[in-house]
């Protein structure tokens, strides 16, 4: 039996300015609530823009909502002359939980390599914020059979430096870049291959036990109907959810996977 508790994060992309992201917000914690729904049971977080980021602090705290949030990247720098970036201390400040790194729409659109990947990765940790790394391969890597090659690379690459204490936090997202946004999900197994090699890269690069705790993802088009049976994988421990996150209806559907 596993001890890791369940997580669900919505990534919202560039989707709710900061009206929508509260009422969002409000109407996922009413679902949940009307659910009775356990947060030691399945933890649910939302990863938001950064310009909803306050709206969404000031609701959770005021409602005493144990919803958690967090934001869609950093800047891998704490402060200075780097217009439009975003700081962990920042995030922080903010009460982000949470932090996405390495998404693949950052390592297509704004060159994220994984030097890059590893550098926020270590700021996200140095600043208090629990990374969501997310790896996975694109769909000719996948044709090629290399995606456990392939996304074991990124692991390697994200982590170098990072600390067992540091990595015993971290949220590692298995996204096959073929199935974010596309409709087509991952089968089950072809998830748990992947996530089960992820946390034995895990307990090579650290130990059984720290692999043994890590939370790992899957994500690409999870919806509340699919969801059941990649929860059933012994290796996946929650879902990074994009487009179904948006509806907050849905998106608590997705959290109650057990019920
Ligand atoms: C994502 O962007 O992290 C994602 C998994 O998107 P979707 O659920 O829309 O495929």
């Amino acid at each position: 039996a596993t001890t890791r508790t369940p997580l669900m994060a919505g990534n919202w992309k560039m989707n709710l300015d900061h009206t929508e992201a509260i009422a969002a917000v409000q109407k996922l914690a009413w679902t949940l609530k009307d659910a009775k729904h356990d947060f030691d049971d399945v933890e649910v977080a939302v990863l938001a823009p950064f310009t909803d980021l306050r709206s969404v602090q000031t609701l959770v705290v005021a409602d005493k909502l144990e919803i958690r949030y967090g934001a869609q990247d950093l800047s891998q720098h704490a402060s200075g002359a780097y217009t439009g970036e975003v700081s962990g201390p920042m995030l922080s400040r903010l009460g982000c939980t949470y932090v996405a790194v390495g998404h693949s729409e950052r390592r297509e659109y704004h060159a994220e390599d994984d030097t890059v990947v590893n550098a926020k990765v270590r700021a996200a940790f140095e600043h208090g914020l629990v990374p969501i790394l997310c790896v996975g391969e694109g769909l000719e890597v996948r044709k090629a059979g290399d995606q456990v090659s392939h996304t074991l690379a990124q692991v390697d690459a994200a982590l170098a430096g990072v600390t067992p204490e540091q990595a015993a936090t971290v949220v590692i997202a298995y996204e096959p870049v073929w199935a974010i946004g596309t409709g087509e999900v991952a089968t089950p197994e072809d998830a748990q291959e992947v996530c089960g090699a992820i946390r034995g890269r895990l307990a090579e690069l650290y130990d059984a036990e720290l692999a043994g705790g890590v939370r790992v993802l899957y994500g690409g088009s999870v919806k509340s109907g699919n969801v059941a049976q990649i929860m059933e994988q012994p290796d996946v421990d929650g879902a990074l959810v994009g487009g179904a996150s948006l509806d907050p209806v849905e998106f608590a559907k997705i959290a109650r996977f057990r019920s």
